[in-house]
């Protein structure tokens, strides 16, 4: 039996924080800054041609701030920036000051390839970004440009080395595929570790934009589990997980990798993250059909609006996409190509990950 609370409800001690229809708390939000890419991996984008969302439509810095102001007074306190690529956005460390100065934003997170990190690794340190999620599949020059579609591998490390050398926290995202790079993943482990950062490997999921997605191409958690005792050893499993999408693990030499198993054993009743695209809409799931439109509230209405108007949707909040995929049995990509240029809201590279 479902039991329904009211939106807004004390959660622990003092701070008001919206839950949704099943009782998950807003905590977490993460922002696409914008939809363009320097990349074309073949699970987010490997069609030719993109429909862009024009750029009259994105959200300027302010209007950022003011819907981050809005959404911590609601309960978020962990914030990540994203995209399509969020380097490309033009004067990111301005926006990150902006964002680091809201009451109640604890934790601000950027997931980027790292093509432009060197030289911007430094700007976004003083400015006062806390981590990096960095997206690396594989460590070969040939398997890097095959998957990610460009020979940008050098200058991907060389962007990891600058966040390192200046004592960024690192994590790194490697979507693991069935044949493609599922044999790096041992050595991926030994580069993460050699660089101080700690890795996530991920399951190929059959969101919008993944037109390629078929099972045959996913390599379960299991099987990655595997592979890592075959080449490092027995490894134990970390507790206190929260609502955290990553499972840790840890290897006998205090190793920690952590897999995101969002394809085969989903992750939805502790979700408690919302997504906002560069233009302003509001995606209550990765695979929600539908978002709802933030932006004319933002530009039309007070702050106060888009505090009732945020609320209300959170509270009506259902989604379990990843739980109900899996539920389908014989799946097939979300999206055909043809619905992503209708529609690139549907795009995982608009709205971010
Ligand atoms: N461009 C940045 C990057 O790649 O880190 C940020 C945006 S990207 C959409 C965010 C994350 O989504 C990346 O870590 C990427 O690996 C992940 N992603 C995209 N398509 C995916 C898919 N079909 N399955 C699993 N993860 C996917
Ligand atoms: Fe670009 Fe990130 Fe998508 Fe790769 S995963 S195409 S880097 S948005
Ligand atoms: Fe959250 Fe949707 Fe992902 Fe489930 S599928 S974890 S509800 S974003």
């Amino acid at each position: 039996m479902e039991i329904r609370l009211d939106p807004l409800f004390l959660m622990g001690c003092d701070s008001p924080v919206s839950a949704d229809f099943h009782a998950r708390p807003l905590r977490s939000l993460r922002i696409s800054v914008t939809d363009r890419c320097n990349l074309r991996c073949g699970y987010c984008m490997p069609e030719k041609e993109y429909v862009w969302l024009p750029k009259s439509d994105l959200l300027d810095f302010d209007e950022i701030t003011r819907l981050t102001r809005v959404f911590a007074s609601l309960g978020v306190s962990r914030l990540r920036l994203t995209g399509g690529e969020p380097l490309l956005r033009r004067g990111l460390p301005t926006l990150i000051r902006q964002l680091k100065g809201i009451e109640g934003i604890s934790d601000l997170a950027l997931t980027t390839n790292a093509l432009l990190l060197a030289d911007a690794a430094e700007s976004l340190l003083e400015a006062g970004l806390s981590r990096l999620t960095v997206s690396l599949d594989s460590l070969d020059p040939a398997t890097y440009e095959r998957l990610a579609g460009q020979p940008r591998l050098d200058q991907a490390l060389a962007g990891i080395a600058a966040a390192r050398a200046l004592g960024f926290p690192v994590k790194l995202n490697t979507v693991v595929l069935a044949g493609e790079n599922d044999h790096e993943v041992p050595a991926l482990l030994d580069y993460a570790r050699s660089v101080g950062a700690e890795l996530r490997l991920i399951e190929y999921m059959d969101v919008g934009g993944a037109t390629r997605w078929t099972m045959n191409a996913v390599v379960e958690r299991a099987a990655i589990l595997e592979r890592i005792v075959a080449s490092h050893g027995p490894l134990e499993a970390e507790s206190g997980r929260g609502s955290a999408p990553a499972e840790r693990f840890r290897l006998a030499d205090g190793t920690r990798f952590g897999v995101i198993a969002s394809t085969t054993a989903p992750f939805c009743g502790s979700c408690d993250r919302a997504r906002v695209t560069a233009d302003g809409k509001l995606f209550l799931c990765l695979y929600a059909r539908e978002g709802h439109d933030l932006r004319t509230i933002l530009r039309s209405g007070d702050d106060e609006a888009l505090r009732a108007a945020v609320a209300g949707i959170w509270g009506a909040r259902t989604d379990r996409g990843a739980e109900e995929r899996l539920a389908l049995g014989r799946r097939t990509p979300l999206a055909l190509a043809g619905e992503l240029r209708e529609d690139p809201h549907l795009e995982m590279h608009t709205r971010g990950g």
